[in-house]
């Protein structure tokens, strides 16, 4: 099948512009620059025109004129994602969708616990109107004030607290999705069972816009916490972190909501480079695990349970310390120093990223093996691992060695080796039989490694999917897998 690569042709985007009516578009440079610039500046892109339309009709009517016309559509929600699956290619050829218009929350049933809200709606905005209905929408993310909930359920996002409910894709009942042809599947149907053929709606989770567009969902709710535990523990090593993990979500009734591993490495840096930090601890050691417990039940049992678990760990010899945070303000404090780690890795130069995913249980061998193979490949480098262990999943990212330059040529020199290390550090995932994507997705940039660690029936199967429901490859062509 040929990539859409042919400019709309001027009728075409007029077309467009009709059916969205006048503040559905724009083609103002200004306003379309920042859609344009992948979250972590990898790429830039050109677009023939960004629409924004308002409602699921002007949607499908745009995707509609689109596969008339064989006019190529990105998808697009908070530009967050980290894969530039949200960003158009540099010939400028697609037509850009925001979603961000359609951003209304169609319904709330506290008793069904579920949540109807439209695409554009910001994960934060969904979050906040759960709790005012005295429930939890647990998707939880370093980007929830800007990504949109499409982007989410498009990317399968994960964050904190998968461990206890689950990735995006786990959090669905129903959804409302535009087809590449313009047509609409009404799926917003807030069942907990629902047997009737295929699942059709996990075909456009995750699929990062390449089968559909995702205009509403109904989302699940969950009991709202009253309390929340928050551990900073100093562990012997990961394979002490896994330990007690294991033991932390037996000893309080699998209350653990989130499981960080944080190096020392990591945790220096955030010391070093983000102002009004401290660590917890009084002591340096070289792992830490930061858990948060929450229970439905506010007696004061979960702080014994969580109290009683590090303690006997501490006898087993797998904690060195811990603290316990006093007050919900301290446990925020706790976790600035894990979602810092990103921002201070980037004054320590070029940082080669992982977002890789292995059996919980071989989280230790990964670690040991990755960091010795990027270390016999450049001496000195310095892996910084941190990540939701609790998943198994390692945000493996590797800084310059520590002596270089930090700018300039060195800097560059060592990113261009970016390609090599993630080759070397995915042979060794996929050995563990683990993911070479565990929460970004694909996008654009790891087409050519899903290709490869995919097997052949896995990519002919997804090609076949694509092919059959996009056949004029219009939807956000080149991303996840080349049909
Ligand atoms: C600081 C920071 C922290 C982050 N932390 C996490 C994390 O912990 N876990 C995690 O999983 N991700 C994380 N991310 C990545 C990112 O936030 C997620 O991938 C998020 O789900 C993307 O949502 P978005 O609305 O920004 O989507 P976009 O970036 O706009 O789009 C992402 C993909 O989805 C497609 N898409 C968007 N909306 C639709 C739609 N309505 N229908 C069909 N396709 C659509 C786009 O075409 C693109 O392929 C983080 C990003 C940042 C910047």
């Amino acid at each position: 099948m040929a990539t859409v690569l042919k400019q709309p042709p001027a009728a075409t985007l007029e077309r467009l512009k009709t059916a969205i009516g006048a503040k559905g578009w724009t083609a103002d440079p200004a306003e379309m620059s920042p859609h344009l610039l992948e979250e972590r500046g990898h790429y830039r892109g050109r677009a023939a025109l960004l629409l924004r339309p308002a409602t699921t009709a002007e949607v499908a009517a745009a995707v509609r004129i689109c596969a008339e016309t064989g006019t190529a559509i990105v998808p697009q929600g908070g530009n967050t994602g980290m894969m530039g699956g949200a960003t158009p290619f540099e010939h400028g050829n697609e037509i850009l969708l925001s979603l961000s218009r359609l951003n209304r929350i169609r319904a709330l049933d506290p008793l069904n616990y579920t949540l109807t809200a439209e695409a554009g709606c910001i994960l934060a905005n969904l979050q906040k109107a759960a709790d005012d209905a005295d429930r939890l929408f647990p998707l939880s993310l370093g980007a929830e004030g800007t990504c949109q909930i499409g982007g989410n359920l498009s990317t399968n996002a994960g964050g904190v607290q998968v461990l206890r409910y689950g990735m995006a894709r786990d959090l669905v009942l129903g959804l409302e999705v535009v087809l590449p042809d313009g047509q609409v599947i009404e799926g917003l149907r807030g069942l907990r069972k629902d047997n009737t053929g295929y699942d059709l709606k996990q075909l456009f989770l995750g699929a990062e816009g390449t089968l559909g567009v995702i205009t509403a969902a109904v989302l699940k709710l969950f009991p709202r916490p009253r309390e929340v535990e928050t551990a900073f523990v100093a562990v012997r090593d990961p394979a002490a972190a896994i330990e007690l993990l294991a033991r932390t979500r037996s000893g309080t009734g699998d209350a653990v909501t989130a499981f960080e591993l944080i190096s020392r490495t990591a945790l220096d840096m955030v010391l070093t480079h983000i102002p009004g930090t401290a660590d917890p601890l009084s002591a340096k050691h070289e792992w830490y695990a930061l858990i948060d417990c929450s229970s439905g039940d506010s007696g004061g049992g979960l702080r014994e349970a969580v109290e009683r678990t590090l303690a006997d760990a501490m006898e087993a010899g797998l904690v060195i310390d811990a603290t316990l945070a006093a007050s919900a303000q301290q446990g925020k404090a706790m976790w600035r120093l894990r979602d810092s780690i990103t921002e201070a890795q980037k004054p320590e130069g070029g940082s080669i990223k992982h977002d890789v995913s292995v059996p919980v249980s071989s989280v230790p061998a990964f670690i040991a093996e990755a960091s010795a193979a990027v270390a016999r490949a450049i001496p000195g480098i310095r892996p910084v691992a941190f990540g939701h262990v609790g998943d198994g999943h390692i945000h493996f990212n590797v800084s310059q060695p520590a002596g270089e330059p930090k700018q300039g040529a060195p800097r560059d020199a060592y990113l261009a080796r970016w390609g090599e290390i993630n080759r070397i550090v995915h042979d060794i995932v996929a050995r563990l039989n683990g993911s070479i994507s565990a929460e970004h997705g694909i996008g654009r940039r790891k087409v050519d490694e899903l290709a490869h660690y995919k097997s052949p029936v896995e990519i002919e199967l997804m090609r076949t999917l694509k092919r059959t429901l996009d056949p004029k490859n219009i939807m956000n062509p080149g991303k996840v897998v080349v049909p």
